[in-house]
């Protein structure tokens, strides 16, 4: 059982950034959307990410597709 001992090792006292508020983060179980201090934060990370990709891909398929017909 080397893989437990290893985990045992390690420190639990670890702290992180959020990548949302940067509110540290402890990295063990009373964090369980850990980089993320919260469920909310986590939710807003992804939801930023996911607009981003629309926004960008939809436009760039809509006004290239568009621009070459009507020439
Ligand atoms: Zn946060």
């Amino acid at each position: 059982m080397s893989d437990q001992a290893a985990t045992t090792n390690s420190p639990s006292n670890l702290v992180v950034q959020c990548p949302q508020c940067k509110k540290p983060v402890h990295w063990n179980e009373r964090y369980p959307h850990r980089p993320f201090c919260s469920q909310r934060c986590q939710q807003l990370d992804f939801g930023e990410w996911a607009t981003e990709k629309n926004t960008i891909a939809g436009a760039s398929v809509i006004s290239d597709d568009d621009e070459w017909q009507s020439e």
